[in-house]
């Protein structure tokens, strides 16, 4: 699985940060920096909730 982020979409609120910080950080530009943006299987549960949490719909997951 791959995390996208389309970072034109994002507006910097930090839902996916606040969620999961080991793999989603807001950049000193305001939008959202992906760290690890292929996590292991195990966390797919958590990382899908985090996607999902975005408002504006910026982040999808692949795979
Ligand atoms: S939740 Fe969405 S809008 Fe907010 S920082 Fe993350 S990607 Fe950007």
């Amino acid at each position: 699985m791959r995390i996208v982020a389309d970072r034109s979409r994002c507006e910097g609120l930090g839902m996916c940060e606040a969620m999961e910080p080991e793999f989603f950080e807001v950049g000193e530009d305001g939008t959202v920096v992906v760290l690890d943006d292929q996590p292991d299987e195990a966390r797919r549960t958590e990382v899908q909730a985090a996607v999902d949490s975005c408002p504006v719909a910026a982040l999808s997951l692949q795979g």
